[in-house]
């Protein structure tokens, strides 16, 4: 079932929100050539605890770590670890936070150094994309017109929507109904209602839209071995359309 919020809980998400943007904020001051990914780890973990939150993803069905820090042809889940960043790779971030009982989450690809054009492109279309998805998000809408405007705004710039991870309704626990695909026709699932808060995170790919698990049971990378970027953020839906709530 589809829970819709009041206004005072979604004060609640709002706080929660803030905090997973704003962690995304600290980091992107960090970001560049010679970072070690445990130290992004390290960084978000503190600053979340020491503003009264939980690293939400710590723990989650095992997850070892309190972001998913993921690079390059990685897509989503990443570990972080030894890695070290380096010039021209690009590492997407998710952020879950719990604060109060209620949970943000977000997600941003940052570039590293100097990086290529086409990652720059794949990027920027990646974000614009959760954008399309966003303007959807109207009361007497329908559900998949923000599947829809996701995926034909990617595949109108020539890149692919990731198919086996979707977003997802959160609120009181981290992952709620609905799921939120970022693909598909208009027009169909439930209608959007007043008070739905829901987590969009469209996972676009340079080259095929597959993507496969490594060993690690987490890792999701792209079968092609291309680029792939992920932003997300989180959306409550209000009488006056969409409100982000995953901002600092
Ligand atoms: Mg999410």
């Amino acid at each position: 079932m589809i829970v819709c919020k009041s206004s005072r809980e979604i004060k609640f998400m709002v706080r929660a929100g803030k905090l997973a943007a704003q962690v995304q904020e600290k980091i992107a001051e960090i970001i560049a050539p010679g970072l070690k990914t445990q130290e992004i780890d390290d960084l978000a973990e503190d600053f979340i605890r020491q503003n009264g939150g939980v690293p939400a993803f710590k723990g989650y069905r095992g997850f070892p770590a309190s972001v998913c820090v993921s690079v390059n042809q990685e897509v989503v889940h990443g570990i972080p670890g030894p890695r070290i960043l380096k010039e021209g790779d690009i590492v997407s971030l998710d952020v879950g936070t719990l604060l109060d009982g209620y949970y943000g989450d977000c997600a941003r690809t940052y570039g590293v150094g100097e990086i290529s054009q086409s990652a720059h492109q794949l990027m920027e279309v990646t974000r614009k994309s959760l954008q399309e998805g966003i303007k959807m998000c109207q009361p007497g809408g329908y559900l998949s017109d923000i599947s829809h405007a996701i995926q034909s705004f990617v595949e109108g710039q020539g890149f692919s929507v990731v198919r086996d991870y979707v977003g997802h309704g959160i609120g009181q626990a981290m992952h709620e109904p609905p799921q939120v695909p970022n693909f598909g026709p208009p027009g169909r699932g439930p209608v959007l209602k007043e008070g739905m808060t829901l987590a969009i995170e469209p996972m676009v790919n340079a080259g095929t839209h597959e993507v496969r698990v490594e060993e690690d049971g987490w890792t999701v990378v792209t079968v092609d071995g291309m680029l792939s970027a992920h932003f997300e953020d989180t959306v409550a839906i209000t009488e006056n359309g969409p409100e982000i709530l995953t901002k600092p």
